[in-house]
């Protein structure tokens, strides 16, 4: 048990904010402290290797999500419901969140709690941009940017510009059988290890980062335990639509679409929910997910051979869900107000994020920043969602692969 994530992660949450109430001083907030400073560095070190990776882990999963969204479109009916299927399921798996966030909305009982000490400069729309020409100018300008400024100055739109561009250049020039396909699947593989690596150090993060926390807030608890109930609103809610989404939603489609009545379902698809509810990791499913397709759905291995690996990859309804309603919930902390565009903003990027994101526990961290960059909110705020992130983890992933099955019913259903 100790060697699973969830709970190391949890128990480093507790021992940060033990550790902190126990031996920690709020003068060290402003006399220097050796300990306290190698908290700090540990903090920093955990934070910048998590943005190290927004560029090349976006730029290149999204490349080689186009070019698997061609390859297999050009499988004519089966790439095409394929896709329909996951980008409409997880645009409404957005579209349910935003609606669930600003009708519920639970936490803004209380006033927004974080200082906006840092708003980040590289965000993707310009405050002073108020005409829609200048906002069409700010944005165009940064889209179309060189690949190489855009992945170095982390300009988010440039970057999936660059990357949709060159996905579909590939597509378009090379053979299907082309090593660079293959290439770019490498790359990924390689990117998404070395996450991997970056998340197993989420223990140490968390330490640091509830260490840090709970000293700048002891000194006010009124502070603290608003914040507490917040995030503990955030979380509820997030679970709350994440399970109406997965008991709800899906099931109706799947119902309407393919005759199949939510016991039946649930019960043949249990397994593989299971398993990825206890390994947070859509790909590490991924076999599970193909033998309960084919033994227990029916579903011909023709099918499920294609719609499944692409759907571990880039169909995630769980964590879309989660990634927009995770950035109106940490603008509402900076106290940022949202403008349309910003929402449709965010619509946007929770939608690409998910897409880019790897099927491995707190994949979609990485990401994540990518959604907070593009309404400026600060990046800092990622320490906030990681505190509450590996719970969350569990029930999304479950919903990603629910989302995938039911994906492969579907599109068996419109062939045969
Ligand atoms: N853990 C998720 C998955 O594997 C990805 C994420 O949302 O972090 O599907």
């Amino acid at each position: 048990m100790l060697n699973n994530l969830t709970i190391q992660t949890l128990i480093a949450a507790s021992l940060g904010v033990a550790a902190s109430l126990l031996f920690g001083n709020p003068d060290w907030l402003t006399v220097p402290n050796p300990l306290y400073e190698c908290i700090l560095v540990l903090k920093s070190v955990f934070l910048s290797a998590l943005r190290m990776l927004i560029a090349p882990l976006i730029f290149f999963s999204l490349i080689n999500g186009i070019t698997g969204i061609g390859n297999i479109i050009r499988l004519r009916t089966l790439g095409g419901v394929t896709v329909s299927y996951y980008l409409a399921t997880t645009g409404i798996a957005i579209v349910l969140a935003l609606i669930g966030v600003f009708f519920i909305h639970p936490w803004t009982a209380y006033p927004p709690v974080m200082e906006v000490t840092i708003i980040s400069n590289d965000r993707l729309l310009d405050p002073n941009a108020d005409s829609i020409i200048l906002l069409v100018k700010s944005l165009l300008s940064q889209a179309l940017t060189n690949p190489f400024a855009a992945l170095v100055n982390l300009n988010i739109l440039g970057i999936v510009t660059n990357a949709f561009l060159i996905g579909l250049a590939m597509i378009l020039v090379l053979p299907a059988n082309s090593s660079l396909f293959v290439t770019v699947r490498d790359i990924n593989q390689v990117i998404a290890k070395i996450l991997g690596w970056v998340i197993r150090l989420l223990p140490l993060g968390i330490f640091a980062i509830l260490f840090d926390f709970t000293l700048k807030t002891s000194a006010d608890s009124g502070h603290s335990t608003a914040f507490l109930h917040q995030l503990l609103h955030f979380a509820l809610l997030v679970v709350s639509i994440t399970i109406v989404h997965g008991v709800l939603i899906l099931p109706t489609i799947a119902y309407f679409i393919t005759g199949t009545t939510p016991a039946v379902l649930f019960r043949n698809i249990a397994r593989p929910m299971l398993v990825a509810f206890s390994t947070s990791s859509s790909s590490a499913t991924l076999p599970v997910t193909m033998r309960t397709a084919e033994e227990n759905l029916k579903i011909p291995n023709s099918v499920s051979s294609f719609v499944l690996p692409l759907g571990a990859t880039m169909n995630m309804d769980g964590t879309a869900l989660f990634e927009a309603l995770a950035a109106v919930f940490l603008a509402y902390l900076f106290g940022i107000e949202l403008s349309n565009v910003m929402i449709i903003t965010i619509f946007m990027m929770a939608m690409i994020a998910s897409i880019g994101a790897p099927g491995m526990p707190s994949a979609s961290m990485a990401g994540m920043q990518m959604v907070l960059l593009a309404v400026g909110i600060p990046l800092e705020a990622i320490a906030i969602l990681l505190v509450i992130e590996r719970p969350l983890d569990t029930i999304r992933t479950a919903v990603n692969v629910e989302g995938d099955l039911i994906g492969a019913l579907v599109v068996n259903s419109r062939l045969h």
